[in-house]
């Protein structure tokens, strides 16, 4: 029997809750850690290439894409590819 075989297994509405508890908090302080790299640090401390479509922010040590964010006519949209995790205090 592995783990995911006693998990419940709902709809992601289930999990509403505590997806607005994290993404209500300050983001820029959040813990967030390099997939190419393995290196972690403040969301607030990456690189920032801002551009008219959105805001690039790159990893301070291997210079790696870790979030993309943009806002358009159609929604305000979130990549986080590049990231292994985002952590909240
Ligand atoms: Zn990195």
């Amino acid at each position: 029997m592995t783990e995911n075989d006693s998990a419940v297994v709902l709809d992601g509405n289930a999990a509403g809750g505590l997806l607005q508890d994290i993404f209500a908090v300050e983001i820029t302080s959040a813990q967030i850690q390099c997939e190419t790299c393995g290196s972690s640090g403040a969301v607030g401390a990456l690189r920032l290439y801002a551009a008219p479509m959105g805001a690039v922010l790159r990893c301070t040590c291997c210079d790696a894409i870790l979030m993309r964010a943009v806002h358009t006519p159609h929604g305000r949209w979130l990549e986080l590819t590049g990231a292994r995790y985002l952590r909240f205090a």
